[in-house]
């Protein structure tokens, strides 16, 4: 068996070395993979057989289902059968492969996505919905063009998934199950859903590696160093051991971040402050309290409405959120309602597609614009709060008014849970997310409104400098230590403080070490993160003082830019603690 070595980038680290098990579930591509001109025509070929295979398969599936089901279960895939013959769905297929030189999997995800716009634009709610047989079609295509047959992996070991790209739904499903040791994607960057997803659950993940589902054959063994971003296919065994070092070294490293975690959350002044995670899925709790969380500070809904088909009911809202609160018990949990639109799209809301999705219809805007949709989550958030430990919260709010809208609609949800006699916790704590600088620039008023406030620099640091940080053309203009962000925050969390409500900032910035303790010299005392950063932050955060790091952040208000900053603080806090940023007695 012939040794390959590939490189890829690092998603999510850690050693994993186990048999491959190729996904060829269909995903729709995220990424266009253009071909040189001499390959069009074999392309075209690829993508002729592809759809031959469909037609073969949708035809036997027809006959299975009207024998075992019934003539009426059997009618969609004569509708699919129809779908698959029309001239000039495939002729458009072609000619994208042949103008833009693309894989197959581009020309049918720029199809698709074409499709859904022309079908969202009808006025009528059956012909809308008509759109997800075509994308069926398309997506059933799609998988056909991979090597490898379907096939579930039914054995119980868990393996390394191999796959071309996975959706949000599809990664929630294959990596929360504990089937799945390593994960290597054809596509995909560093902070993909799957990637997060895959970090937060310590399961190994190397993305964007090109053409991986091309060379990996179910069964083969493999390597994942996730921390290198090496993947490894039928290792002789010189290079299994040497791996297998490696494994026990970065197991030991871990264990040092778990003795840290167990470690009191101070200052060396005594200041406590409250580290605590932000997670997608209750299976993550606690692997987080066994980093050192002292609660959930985000827990995003999302996944719920991205990994089904249809619109999740109540009942599975509320098992996701009850579990959650038990297994994180007594510890608080704050369960932000949907953030989903802009470019998160659900088309099971049917979102128009938005000229400018960042600010579209996105997040509390599509939950107030879908009362039904929104009053189905809050009951069941509700009905879980009755075990003592769960927040709401609120994502994305602009105005005052807002938050009026909100309370409302909980009230209204209230009182029918108390005419039914269903428990819940009547004083649940309610909070918003500071996201817009809007928000931001009201926070006195806000905290006046709610129980408590998160601040997600992710989306406020974006919003208020105008950059969008996934684009590399201006990526380098995202500075959380921009004088003006550093100001902006000072002014939230003074104004929370002022009002006695509780404040935390949830987004990446409060896992840097750097800016984690900007952040304390803010004044913030509630730090909450990916997990696997936890161990970091305390290690940080325990080496200092908070009032010398307060009067540090006081002289660093005044400076002129976000590497006068940088310097300044780094400068300052290691002159008196020149350890503070080394998590271990080495490196
Ligand atoms: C944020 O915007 O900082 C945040 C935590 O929300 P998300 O990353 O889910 O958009
Ligand atoms: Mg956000």
């Amino acid at each position: 068996m012939e040794l390959i070595r590939l490189r890829g980038i690092p998603a999510a680290p850690g050693i994993a070395s186990g048999e491959a098990f190729v996904s060829a579930r269909p995903a729709f591509s995220s990424r266009r993979e253009t071909i040189p001109a001499r390959r069009v025509k074999a392309e075209q070929a690829r993508l002729a057989r592809a759809i031959k295979l469909t037609r073969r398969q949708l035809a036997l599936l027809r006959s299975k289902i009207r024998k075992e089901v019934g003539e009426e279960h059997a009618v969609i895939f004569d509708a699919h059968l129809l779908i698959l013959g029309d001239r000039s769905l495939l002729a458009s297929l072609d000619k994208i492969i042949v103008a833009e030189r693309v894989r197959s999997e581009w020309a049918l995800t720029q199809v698709n996505a074409n499709y859904r716009r022309l079908f969202e634009s009808l006025k009528d709610e059956y012909f809308r919905q008509r759109h997800l047989d075509i994308s069926d079609v398309l997506s059933r295509i799609y998988k056909n063009l991979g090597r490898k047959r379907e096939r579930r992996d039914a054995s119980k070991r868990p393996k390394i998934l191999v796959a071309h790209d996975l959706l949000p739904s599809e990664a929630a499903g294959l990596l929360g199950r504990g089937k799945t040791m390593g994960v290597a994607l054809d596509m995909g960057g560093a902070t993909s859903h799957t990637a997060i997803l895959a970090r937060s659950l310590s399961i190994p993940a190397v993305v964007g590696l090109h053409d991986i589902t091309g060379k990996v054959k179910n069964g083969d063994q493999m390597i994942v160093d996730g921390t290198e971003g090496e993947i490894i296919i039928n290792p002789p065994p010189a290079i299994l051991k040497e791996y297998e070092s490696k494994k026990v070294r970065y197991d030991g490293y871990q264990r040092e971040l778990r003795s840290t975690a167990r470690l009191s959350s101070q200052t060396l002044d005594g200041f406590r402050f409250r580290p605590m995670a932000n997670i997608e899925l209750p299976e993550e709790v606690s692997q987080a309290l066994s980093l050192g969380a002292e609660g959930i500070g985000l827990f995003r809904s999302e996944f719920l409405y991205l990994r089904s088909a249809s619109l999740p009911d109540e009942e599975e809202h509320y098992q996701i959120y009850s579990q959650l609160a038990r297994a994180a018990y007594p510890a608080p949990v704050s369960i932000r309602t949907i953030d989903v639109g802009g470019e998160k799209a659900l088309p099971k809301l049917h979102v128009e597609q938005e000229p400018n999705p960042a600010l579209g219809l996105r997040a509390i805007r599509l939950s107030l614009k879908n009362p039904d949709v929104f009053r189905t989550q809050l009951r069941a958030i509700l009905r879980a709060s009755a075990l003592g430990n769960v927040n709401l919260l609120i994502p994305m709010i602009t105005e005052v008014e807002e938050v009026g809208e909100v309370k409302a609609m909980i009230e209204e949800v209230k009182g029918d849970l108390r005419s039914r006699r269903v428990k819940f916790d009547d004083k649940i704590p309610l909070g918003v997310m500071i996201e817009v600088p809007a928000a931001a620039a009201i926070a006195d008023l806000l905290v006046k409104e709610v129980d408590f406030i998160s601040i997600g620099t992710n989306d406020l640091i974006q919003y208020y400098l105008a950059v969008d940080r996934s684009n590399e053309f201006v990526a380098h203009l995202y500075k959380p230590l921009h004088p003006s962000v550093l100001r902006l925050l000072k002014f939230i969390i003074d104004k929370a403080d002022g009002a006695g409500c509780r404040v935390a900032v949830c987004g990446e910035m409060a896992a840097e070490p750097l800016s984690g303790l900007v952040l304390l010299g803010l004044g913030l005392r509630e730090f909450s993160m990916n997990p696997i950063f936890i161990p970091r932050i305390k290690k940080v955060l325990r080496s200092v003082e908070r009032r010398f790091v307060q009067r540090i952040i006081g002289q660093a208000l005044g400076l002129r830019t976000a590497q006068d900053v940088e310097e300044f603080v780094i400068e300052k806090i290691l002159a008196r603690h020149p350890r503070a940023f080394l998590l271990s007695g080495g490196e």
